[in-house]
């Protein structure tokens, strides 16, 4: 095989394509000068399109004029790229106007299943802690679009390259067909295919959720979501064994990489107008990222939370980090657009990219001992986190994830019978 084809061969299983013409110039241009193997040109790709993705100095300003060799051109290029992401992300450069084209694109479709999708929380793992959530895709692929988000890697997008919204057109009857013990109790999320709210009653799905959860007083029904979309719960009785939970990051990282969703700002008054309504909340503070002076900017957030809410009100507060696979690594090389999520260094953890367990450590601690105040009133968890790092944050571990699960349950159905207690003498 002469290198043309080679080359060809290389370009054809790679991002090449998701390269302005100018840079894949370039690095035809280096590639026949240099004559790098199969997997140096798979790399300098990924580096050049992780260099855009990161609005850093684009491959064409890294490259010296001159190498002494293919190994002296790759290794340069390689350092830069590591010495990148071995530092504290700086978000100094970015601004709106990288977004201003950004805006939510999807289009709908209608599909008619013969059951509930109910099932095992997608990206739970049993190498790590986790709380075996069952959850339950009211509506499929999600509107956000937040560049770290693993629900980009579940579903196709149309023949423009917007995601399709399916909705089930038989979602109600499924619901009331469920069987369901009514002696356990369950633990059921929708916000893990799409967010719960943003798309408000469209096709009745919050009635038919509501109507599930008043059907089924032993389910612990989470709607997680990023929207300020809250006027069915507003205008309608809420169950109480519903609780509203808002994923939430600080401002920084909002804009920067969830910057479809709802601003920070948004996402607390809402969560603060359905908590006055009698309706327990919670808050996920998942991915937290690790950038130049990020424990401060997080701690502004969670003060703000301790300012503003009850705790007895308050059901969970769960932590977590960016955890990828490599789908989604891809799939996030192939967008156009500008982020720092994979400017960072990562870990091989069971074929699931992160942080080391230090740096995990080092957020996990901070975020708890922040949040002293509500200890002993609201429940704090890890979430898809290794085991180990229970103690270290919190002072004790569970020996499996169905002791979480137990543990878990048991604290949200104390929460929701005090609520009641609560909200009938007022
Ligand atoms: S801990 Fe997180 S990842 Fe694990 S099952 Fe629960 S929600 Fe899913």
């Amino acid at each position: 095989m002469n290198y043309l084809e080679k080359f060809e061969e290389v370009i054809a299983q790679s991002n090449y394509k998701n390269l302005p013409q100018t840079t894949q110039d370039f690095i035809r241009q280096k590639a026949f000068l240099y004559q790098f193997t199969f997997q140096e040109l798979k790399q300098l790709i990924d580096f050049a399109i992780d260099f855009r993705l990161w609005h850093e100095a684009h491959i064409e300003a890294i490259f010296k004029e001159e190498y002494p060799n293919k190994k002296a051109a790759f290794n340069h290029v390689k350092e830069v790229w590591q010495n990148l992401k071995a530092k504290p992300n700086s978000y100094e450069n970015f601004s709106p106007t990288l977004y201003q084209d950004d805006v939510r694109k999807f289009s709908f479709k209608s599909y008619e299943s013969s059951k509930a999708a109910l099932g095992i929380c997608p990206v739970a793992s049993p190498h790590t802690r986790c709380c075996n959530l069952l959850t339950l895709d009211a509506v499929q692929s999600c509107g956000f679009d937040c560049s770290y988000c693993s629900i980009q890697s579940f579903y196709n997008k149309d023949n423009k390259g917007q995601e399709i919204i399916g909705f089930d057109k038989n979602f109600k009857e499924n619901l009331k067909n469920l069987q369901l013990d009514p002696n356990e109790v369950y633990h059921i999320g929708t916000g893990q295919s799409s967010d719960s709210l943003m798309w408000g009653n469209k096709e009745g799905i919050l009635e038919s959720l509501f109507e599930f959860a008043f059907a089924h007083p032993n389910v612990i029904l989470e709607f997680k979501t990023k929207s300020n979309n809250i006027a069915y719960f507003l205008e309608n009785e809420v169950p109480k064994n519903i609780i509203c939970t808002w994923s939430l990051n600080t401002p920084t990282i909002c804009e920067n990489e969830e910057h479809l969703a709802a601003s920070l700002e948004k996402r607390i008054d809402a969560a603060k107008k359905v908590s006055q309504k009698g309706v327990l909340v919670g808050f996920h503070f998942h991915p937290i990222v690790q950038y130049e002076n990020y424990l401060n900017e997080y701690a502004r957030v969670y003060k703000t939370l301790l300012e503003n809410f009850d705790p007895k009100k308050v059901a969970l507060v769960s932590f977590g980090t960016l955890t990828f696979i490599k789908p989604v690594i891809q799939k996030i090389r192939t967008r156009n657009f500008k982020s720092k999520i994979l400017q960072m260094p990562f870990t091989n953890a069971n074929n699931k990219y992160s942080y080391c367990l230090e740096t995990k450590k080092e957020m996990f601690k901070h975020a708890y001992e922040t949040f002293k105040p509500w200890h002993k009133e609201v429940y704090f968890y890890l979430c898809m986190e290794d085991e180990s790092l229970w103690k270290e944050v919190f002072g004790y571990e569970y020996a499996s994830n169905n002791q979480m699960e137990e543990f878990m349950k048991m604290a949200y159905m104390e929460k929701i019978k005090n609520n009641v207690t609560e909200i009938v003498y007022k």
